[in-house]
């Protein structure tokens, strides 16, 4: 089977090269010339650990390639999937679907004998529908089906998560472009992978319910820990106690400086806005996203706490700036908020991170990026541990006293554990268990 894949961005590329992982033959697509260039020149433009040793052996094999011809590249396609991005609208929330609807136009000029379009990228209810408006508008002479297959692949474990789903979700409401479906992702059904076969409208909100869902939970226990800070529970113990009910379930029940990334901030939204539209308000939702706004913009003042409650003229060492550890994605990322609040108070930032230095160095200005972790802490008054890369895991404390003007740390991630830093002689700060002073 032959597929062309436009964007080709931390879905795009992944989704690609796991297709043809499976024997597929893909053309990459995207229009931004330098990511071409470079993954023609056998560069990988994102961090995600194992993509370059995928993308290697496939394009090798002759079943990967990447292309700025997107006419050519969908001509002989079974299959053309959408995996364009779609950001929030500014000024109101809802997905801009611009990208996609473009898209869309571009791939009805080009597919000649019957293909399936397939949408990817996260779109609100009715795209799919529009999707098959725009291609019926610019060729009625061409036969097509259209589909919705919603990605769940989570950056830093993306390609486990392509190859090993939980779940795939594809909606059409046709047997041709069902079928089509079904013959790509057969090599899933080796491992029984659950297919759950809907409508267009059904799978587009699926993807929406499953990512408010988790946000609404990450948002539940970050309020519990705010709860067990007062009173003096330790949340992780919380955490474990309600999350051993089968009901409930373990994961998604870590406590943090609010959810950031590319998809929580941006799908709660849109999805409230859907929702609105529609006369039938997400309310709980509505509340996650003004919470998690609240409560990302609130972190900063922890760490001015920890300092006696005054970061002017201090120097804080900021370690990891992405929103998650083994990606190298900046959107929406708490430290976002947390860094230029603290520069507003007077605070000297140091930071550094594994792999979200080059895009954060745009999008934080006035930051002295540093090497290494241990470059970070010189002459710092505290550290703030905003990302839980590996190498922030097992510090050497008595070398990071030493570099530091005081032992202070405010760890936003609960990576360490508080009788274990008031042994190492630092002033310990976390999310919803007793700090140590
Ligand atoms: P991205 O910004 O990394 O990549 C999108 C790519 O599409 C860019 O490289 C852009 O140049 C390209 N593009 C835009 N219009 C194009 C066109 N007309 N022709 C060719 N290329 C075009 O975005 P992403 O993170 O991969 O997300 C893509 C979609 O997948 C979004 O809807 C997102 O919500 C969804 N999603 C993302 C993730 C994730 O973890 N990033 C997970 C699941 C779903």
């Amino acid at each position: 089977m032959r597929i062309a894949m436009i964007g080709t961005g931390y879905v795009g590329l992944v989704s690609g090269a796991c297709f043809s992982e499976f024997g597929v033959t893909v053309t990459c697509v995207d229009k931004d010339a330098g990511k071409i260039d470079r993954l023609n020149r056998g560069e990988i433009p994102i961090y995600e650990p194992g993509l370059d040793e995928l993308v290697a052996k496939n394009v090798k094999a002759g079943r990967l390639s990447f292309s700025l011809d997107l006419a050519a590249s969908v001509a002989d396609a079974d299959a053309v999937f959408i995996a364009v991005g779609t950001p929030s609208r500014r000024g109101d929330g809802h997905a801009d679907l611009s990208y996609v609807y473009g898209a869309a136009e571009e791939i009805a000029r080009g597919i000649n004998d019957y293909t399936v379009v397939v949408t990817k990228s996260t779109v609100p209810v009715g795209t799919g529908r529009e999707v098959a408006r725009i291609i019926r508008k610019t060729r009625p002479d061409v036969e097509f089906g259209v589909a919705s297959n919603p990605e769940f692949l989570r950056e830093g474990s993306a390609i486990g998560d392509f190859l090993r789903p939980d779940r795939v979700v594809i909606g059409t409401d046709s047997d041709r472009a069902r079928a089509v479906m079904r013959a790509l992702y057969r090599p899933l059904y080796l491992i029984e992978t659950p297919i759950v076969m809907t409508s267009l409208e059904t799978a587009e909100l699926i993807k929406y319910a499953a990512n408010t869902f988790l946000a609404t939970k990450i948002t539940f226990i970050n309020e519990i820990a705010d709860l067990c800070e007062k009173v003096g529970a330790d949340v992780h113990d919380v955490a474990k106690g309600i999350g051993l009910d089968g009901r409930i379930g373990k994961k998604f029940l870590h406590p943090g400086p609010g959810y950031g990334g590319s998809c929580f901030p941006k799908d709660t939204l849109a999805l409230v806005r859907t929702a609105q539209d529609y006369g039938s308000p997400l309310r709980i939702v509505e509340t996650v996203v003004d919470i998690n706004d609240k409560r990302k913009k609130s972190m900063a003042d922890r760490i001015v706490e920890a300092c006696g409650g005054d970061v002017d003229g201090k120097t804080i060492a900021v370690l990891g700036v992405t929103f998650k550890p083994n990606t190298d994605d900046m959107r929406d990322s708490p430290s976002l908020d947390i860094i230029p609040a603290l520069q507003a108070k007077g605070a000297v930032i140091r930071a550094f991170d594994p792999a979200g230095q080059h895009e954060a160095e745009k999008l934080l200005p006035g930051v002295t990026w540093c090497g290494d972790t241990y470059e970070t802490l010189e002459g710092a008054s505290v550290i703030a541990l905003l990302t839980e890369w590996n190498e922030f895991r097992v510090l050497d404390f008595k070398r990071a006293r030493e570099l530091m003007k005081t032992p202070v740390l405010v760890d936003l991630r609960n990576v360490y554990n508080p009788d274990d830093m008031e042994m190492a002689g630092f002033a310990y700060t976390c999310v919803g268990r007793p700090s140590r002073y």
